[in-house]
């Protein structure tokens, strides 16, 4: 079997009321959905990450830079492959857009080889459970969304059997050298440290009725000191992890954090690359790794990644927030893991999640999300649903 082409198409979905993290304001969110094309008619399907930037960047990248890597190749060859973009790549990659591109196409390639052997992905990476736990992601700030709404929404994921949430955090001007002024509109949805110690705690009253936990992300909004400070009162609060505290080049800071605090500190998902995570873990700066296939590059990258939190003893967590693609690519990653985590559920409304493909995942009766069994990634795409949301 050989390629004979990749191309890359941009979905666009428009919020009527934007979400925020502690940095980012989602208007919109886009996804680029990759498929590999080969000359025996099997199709790979693959998603990259186009977090932050324009999705006609990481498009232009997988058609005009990638395409003609991978073009003629055995799609079999997946490691060959993933080095091979990796080497023409390096003087201007390494990281980046460029990795989140090779990201879409390494998945299509896993996807393609699941395909040909007639087996689930998962079960081609070495199939450790057939199932995971998922988490309920999401209490993003937006306009309105008090306290009471908030906590009236994690109750929302108990009723529906999650047994865990999580919630954002770190939308706080008053915390020094925070980059929000920087942001797009970053005048929407501020709180001070003080009102989100109190939406945490509303949420972890509700939590305790179930017997259930919260975790809370802060999207690299806080400096160490002020990371330490919230650390202990939110450890007190019962919280299960705190994520993304610190700016991704502020490795000490977390490994200071991490030492400081018995919580654990889950990332850093806008890391990219085993190398860069290698620092992460070697420097006991995460208890939790929370690499993407999306994003950190690919199944393949993120399988090292993964092996080497299992060397220090550390779950590996994948983060999950883009297109039904996205979630089933993560999901066969995550259920080949020996020290696989939770699993990262987003449930912000979002019809290129649960729209987007031949199937829709949800939590199961068992509490558990269940791995599809056909061969590759287990999924179509809906074309309706592309037609009325694909801008390129
Ligand atoms: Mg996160």
């Amino acid at each position: 079997m050989k390629i004979i082409d990749v191309k890359a198409m941009i979905l666009h979905y428009t919020y009527e009321n934007g979400i925020a993290d502690a940095q980012n304001f989602f208007a919109a969110r886009n996804a680029v959905i990759v498929k590999v094309y080969t000359d025996e008619g099997l199709i790979g399907l693959g998603e990259s990450a186009c977090f932050g930037g324009p999705p006609q960047t990481t498009k232009f990248i997988i058609e005009q830079e990638l395409a003609p890597i991978v073009v003629g190749e055995d799609p079999s060859r997946i490691e060959w492959i993933w080095q091979k973009m990796f080497a023409r790549t390096r003087q201007h990659g390494r990281g980046g857009v460029i990795f989140a591109a090779m990201s879409g196409i390494d998945i299509a390639l896993w996807d393609l080889l699941g395909k040909a052997a007639g087996l689930p992905v998962y079960k081609l990476l070495g199939g450790y459970a057939d199932a995971v736990t998922p988490y309920a992601s999401s209490g993003f700030y937006a306009k309105g969304k008090e306290t009471g709404q908030i906590a009236a929404e994690v109750r929302s994921y108990f009723e529906k059997g999650f047994r865990y949430a999580k919630i954002k955090i770190g939308r706080n001007p008053e915390v020094l050298m925070n980059p929000i002024s920087k942001m797009a509109f970053s005048d929407q949805c501020l709180y001070s440290m003080q009102q989100d110690l109190e939406r945490v705690q509303a949420c972890c009253d509700v939590a305790e009725e179930y017997g259930a936990r919260i975790m809370v992300d802060a999207n690299n909004n806080w400096n160490t000191f002020t990371a330490i400070q919230m650390g202990k009162k939110l450890q007190e609060m019962g919280v299960y992890w705190l994520e993304e505290p610190l700016h991704l080049d502020n490795i000490d800071g977390s490994a200071e954090l991490a030492a400081a605090l018995d919580m654990p500190v889950a990332g850093y998902e806008s890391e990219i690359g085993f190398f860069r995570f290698r620092e992460f873990v070697q420097r006991h700066a995460v208890d939790i790794v929370q690499p993407d296939c999306i994003w950190s590059g690919g199944i393949t990258e993120c399988r090292r990644i993964a092996v080497l939190a299992q060397e220090y003893g550390l779950p590996c967590n994948p983060h999950v927030f883009s297109s039904g693609v996205s979630l089933a690519a993560n999901l066969h990653f995550l259920a080949s893991l020996p020290n696989a985590g939770l699993f990262e559920m987003d449930r912000n409304p979002y019809p290129l999640r649960d729209e987007l493909l031949d199937i829709r995942f949800e939590l199961a009766p068992d509490g558990l999300l269940h791995l599809p069994q056909k061969p590759g990634l287990g999924v179509e795409l809906n074309e309706d649903c592309v037609g009325r949301y694909r801008i390129a």
